[in-house]
């Protein structure tokens, strides 16, 4: 029932403003790690575009941070996650 307002949405309206996110991440076009890895359909790159290129991770991803605090890009090898596609853990 809609009677009652969800905890959340009491007081102010700036919580629907804040989290209202781009549905695509800006850097998308141009993603090293993107741009190299998805065409390998990779499957942990498939995970990784709809978590945080298109989703709600978006605002977690390393490489974004990474860009934006220097202006570049990181190697291409770097995952969203900050850690290297190319460092398998050992079985
Ligand atoms: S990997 Fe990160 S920086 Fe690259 S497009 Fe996806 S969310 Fe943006």
């Amino acid at each position: 029932l809609l009677r009652s307002a969800p905890p959340f949405f009491s007081g102010t309206t700036s919580l629907g403003k804040e989290t209202k996110v781009a549905a695509i991440c800006e850097l998308l076009d141009d993603c090293g790690f993107v741009k190299k890895y998805q065409p390998t359909e990779e499957m942990a790159c498939r995970y990784f575009v709809q978590e945080y290129c298109r989703g709600t991770r978006m605002a977690e991803c390393k490489r974004k941070e990474y860009f934006q605090q220097h202006g570049t890009q990181p190697s291409d090898e770097i995952m969203p996650t900050g850690k290297n596609i190319l460092v398998r853990q050992k079985s």
